[in-house]
């Protein structure tokens, strides 16, 4: 589980909205009872439509994916 990266949550923060897992595509993130966590996370694309709608900021995609030439 520690071959891949995934985007991090910073579960204090979370309201528990449910933004996050409504827009993630592949389904990685599932809510549990303080938050979302990785219930499949070599689904996870690091796509980084969880960061993008979590009002929070709980949920982060610190590294940016740059393809190479
Ligand atoms: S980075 Fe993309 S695939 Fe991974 S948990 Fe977030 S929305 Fe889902
Ligand atoms: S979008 Fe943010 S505040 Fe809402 S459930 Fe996900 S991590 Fe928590």
């Amino acid at each position: 589980m520690d071959d891949w990266v995934l985007p991090e949550i910073n579960i204090e923060r979370c309201d528990q909205c449910g933004a996050c897992i409504e827009q993630c595509p592949t389904g990685a993130v599932e809510m549990g009872p303080r938050g979302p966590f990785f219930a499949r996370p070599a689904d996870c694309t690091y796509c980084a439509l969880c960061d993008a709608a979590c009002p929070q900021g709980v949920i982060t995609c610190t590294y940016e994916i740059v393809w190479g030439r």
